[in-house]
């Protein structure tokens, strides 16, 4: 964790930060080490490709997928781990002197009397996604201590970049991956696994008014800036992301900028149905239409790009890869905690690409904070589950 492999907002190079390719060339060396041959692309995705002779039904090969690179929102340079045991008591972070406590963050009363891994407080811990880096790794290891077995069907592994971007597989070779389904290590605390999030679509909304002088504006201004309030005033008040959880949808009003004679509004659309998914950017589209119809000569135009859409229409429960992993983890002694993201994943394009990819926890807790922290049992664990899943009998 103690190289900075942020990812950058905004770039246009891929990827973002150099940092990951180096990081990158370091955990090729470390495979070769191991005996393996892991492969570099030109868009700088690392893959490994494992022989195995177990056979699944159908002679299925399985991906697992981590990325390398941390989230923009807090710092990652000069991460100082620190290990502790947790007996239940706060914990103060060495550099900020800010406690995680209990109060704050109930689920860490599931940790006492284990070691966990904090931050000094000043940046993130890294933990998403090094923690699926490191429990893919130590796979790696083992895998190739094995050699070529029986006990293990086919595997493939992958480091990504950029995912913390929203680029993380915009350039993958799913192809040349050659899995017939794979796992993100990259879900939250132990024994999360994840195969359904949101449809996405991000909307951009333009709304153009008519400018008079104020002295004589009776009965002509049309201020552009109150179209954009009155606009937003059609839609739903409790399909807003404060006031919406678990299944439910959402438009997230996230920018709004202009002036009398032109305002710009942007959304995020947000649902886990696809056809509710559908009827939000219809209603948004029949917002603007009233609009334009209320008053004459106002022109509105709404845009909506899809980002991407839900998993759950591709990996169904009764698909090898949500079966497989179910299956791993209660083996591995856990309960699966099965929940729909409230977001997405790379495993939701990659399944959209050919590729059903599910998401397995990789054991970290509060992401993309300084107060992130991962209980080593759980990272142990989450590597337990992907060599029971390589080797599942099924
Ligand atoms: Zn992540």
């Amino acid at each position: 964790v103690r190289v900075d492999t942020q990812s950058v907002v905004g770039v246009t190079s891929y990827p973002s930060s150099v940092s990951q390719r180096y990081f990158m060339e370091r955990l090729a060396e470390e495979i070769r080490g191991m005996g393996l041959t892991p492969r570099i692309d030109a868009h700088g995705y690392l893959v490994v490709a494992l022989p195995g002779r177990g056979k699944l039904r159908n002679g299925s090969k399985i991906g697992f997928l981590a990325h390398v690179d941390t989230s923009p929102d807090a710092s990652g340079k000069g991460v100082r781990p620190r290990v502790l045991r947790y007996e239940g008591e706060p914990v103060r972070l060495e550099a900020s002197g800010e406690e995680l406590s209990e109060t704050l963050y109930p689920s860490l009363a599931r940790y006492r009397g284990e070691d966990i891994v904090v931050t000094s407080g000043k940046t993130l811990l890294g933990a998403d996604d090094k923690a699926g880096v490191a429990a893919l790794m130590e796979a790696l290891a083992i895998w190739s201590r094995e050699g070529d077995t029986e006990a293990r069907h086919p595997v493939r592994v992958a480091f990504t970049m950029d995912e913390e971007v929203g680029s993380g597989v915009d350039f993958f070779d799913v192809k040349g991956f050659d899995a017939d389904f794979a796992y993100t290590v990259d879900g939250g605390e132990i024994g999360s696994f994840e195969y359904e999030n949101f449809n996405a679509a991000s909307a951009h909304v333009r709304l153009w008014g008519r400018v008079t002088h104020t002295g004589d504006a009776k009965g002509k201004m049309i201020n552009a800036l109150r179209l954009a309030f009155e606009f937003d005033s059609f839609l739903p008040r409790e399909k807003r992301p404060e006031e919406t959880s678990g299944y439910e949808g959402f438009f997230h009003l996230h920018n709004l900028r202009g002036d009398c004679g032109e305002a710009e509004l942007d959304y995020l659309i947000r649902e886990h149905d696809r056809d509710k998914f559908e009827q939000m950017k219809q209603e948004l589209r029949r917002a603007g239409e009233t609009l334009s119809d209320r008053y004459e000569g106002v022109r509105v135009e709404v845009r909506i790009v899809d980002s991407y859409y839900n998993m759950g229409e591709i990996v169904t429960p009764d698909s090898p890869a949500v079966r497989l992993g179910l299956k791993a983890i209660r083996e591995a002694g856990i309960e699966p905690a099965v929940q729909p993201i409230r977001g997405g994943t790379d495993g939701a394009r990659l399944s959209y690409m050919g590729l059903p990819c599910p998401n397995l926890f990789a054991g970290g807790a509060n992401f993309h904070s300084v107060h992130e922290y991962i209980p080593v049992r759980s990272l142990v664990k989450a590597c337990e589950v992907v060599l029971r899943i390589a080797a599942s009998e099924e």
